[in-house]
């Protein structure tokens, strides 16, 4: 049976399938009133956007926010939100927001970040998901396997449903700690139709494939997310599994930013529930082709405000698709990038930090791992000082605790960590072929 939550979400999914047939400035325009209500709750009711919102705020008539009037709003960045804490949270959320709860992001390295989310972005999360998959047919009744963090009790990791459909198959959390011959067996053991992971983690789950001579055999679609998807990796996985595979572009923080289209490899943004910024250099929005910094406001996040909030990522804006979708179109996302972890005897694993209190030992205002040698590590920091001995002892005793081996790590200091040149932060990368 369905709950009243799984019939408010289907619901939202159908009135989703009508929108996004709306033409680009329909959606704009439905975006821009979301907008303004969104800014007039945040600087009346949120400490960190008071000041930064009320002279714009106060000057602007009743339905008269257009984008020019948006883009001289200032940027936030991931530092401000560590920065701000409370200072971000709403004091007032409407009634009908629910009860806030919190979300984390975990991911691999890099200080975590804390937002509140609500009754409805979880509305709208599940829609979005739905949306992914009608948009690509699938049969929502055979099982799904993720492969990702897995802090939850293991009764938990078995019982998650991946649709708000009566009738959805199970879906299986497989934790990405293990290592890629681990995981792999857990995946043929489980045989599951649909897959999600990250890019890095399909890449290297399908090279141990091929040098054991197995594959999945009911996987008919892998679904890639949390990192770049390079055109290569998409081909390779394809080719040796004989499975379609479709990118996926989100944060914890915000939910569903883009959602791959069923007709072409253009990402489609979803402007229900994001407004997504692609800006060049000198802060112009980029036109098709360009490439430019990820700036998103979250729509209906009403607890925690992100107004203009540059995420870090990269981005290539499209031209209107072929589909006829009104939805803005990226061809390309350059997000994160974390390669995997070798260990000295051939084993391999997501470079995972648990939620082991790295961030509580000094203040990182960034931070980077370089796998130089299967022995060697560099830890590349930003900070506002140099660590103590005793933080630095901590440092060391946490990787030996979180990675299960004594490597070698040497402690480099920057006044800022460059990203790679092709516009990828590289979180974690290793040199170790
Ligand atoms: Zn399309």
């Amino acid at each position: 049976m369905a709950t009243k939550a799984d019939a408010e979400t289907l619901a939202m999914a159908l009135q989703l399938s009508q929108t996004e047939w709306w033409a680009p400035e329909r959606l704009r325009g439905q975006q821009l009133r979301q907008t303004e209500a969104l800014l007039r709750h945040a600087a009346t009711t949120v400490r960190f956007h008071r000041t930064r919102l009320s002279e714009i705020i106060g000057a602007l008539p009743p339905g008269g926010l257009t984008m020019d009037v948006f883009r001289t709003l200032p940027i936030m960045t991931r530092t401000d939100i560590q920065d701000a804490g409370d200072a971000l949270i709403s004091r007032a959320l409407p009634a009908g927001h629910g009860k806030p709860f919190p979300v984390r992001t975990s991911g691999s390295t890099g200080r975590p970040i804390e937002v509140l989310g609500t009754d409805i972005t979880s509305l709208y999360a599940g829609a979005f998901t739905m949306r992914g998959h009608l948009w690509h047919g699938r049969d929502l009744s055979a099982k799904n396997v993720d492969i990702r963090t897995a802090n939850l009790p293991a009764k938990m990791m078995r019982r998650a449903r991946w649709s708000a459909m009566p009738g959805t198959g199970r879906s299986i959390r497989i934790d990405i700690a293990l290592s890629i011959d681990e995981i792999f067996e857990q995946l043929m053991t489980e045989d599951p139709t649909y897959l999600q992971t990250y890019p890095n983690t399909l890449l290297g789950l399908v090279e141990h494939s091929l040098e054991v001579g197995r594959k999945p055999r009911s996987l008919r679609e892998v679904r890639a997310f949390g990192e770049a998807l390079e055109p290569d990796v998409r081909q390779i996985i394809s080719q040796a599994w004989n499975v379609s595979v479709v990118e996926n572009y989100s944060a914890t923080e915000i939910g569903t930013i883009a959602h791959q289209c069923p007709e072409s490899t253009n990402l489609h943004v979803q402007s229900e529930g994001v407004l997504v910024e692609i800006l060049d250099e000198t802060g112009n929005p980029c036109e098709p082709s360009q490439t430019g910094r990820v700036v998103l406001t979250v729509l209906h996040n009403f607890a925690t405000p992100l107004i203009r909030y540059e995420i870090g990522d990269y981005a290539t804006v499209g031209a209107p698709c072929v589909c006829g979708r009104g939805l803005p179109v990226l061809t390309r996302v350059m997000g994160r990038e974390r390669n995997l972890l070798v260990y000295p005897d051939g084993r391999k694993r997501f470079p995972i930090i648990r939620n082991g209190g790295f961030e509580d030992i000094a203040p990182f205002r960034q931070w980077q791992v370089i796998q130089r040698t299967v022995e060697n590590l560099e830890l590349r920091l930003v900070m506002p000082r140099p660590l103590t001995d005793d933080e630095e002892n901590r440092v060391r005793a946490f990787f030996l605790r979180e990675f299960g081996h004594p490597f070698n790590i040497a402690i480099e200091y920057f006044d800022h960590l460059p990203r790679a040149a092709n516009g990828k932060f590289e979180e974690f990368r290793s040199e170790v072929s």
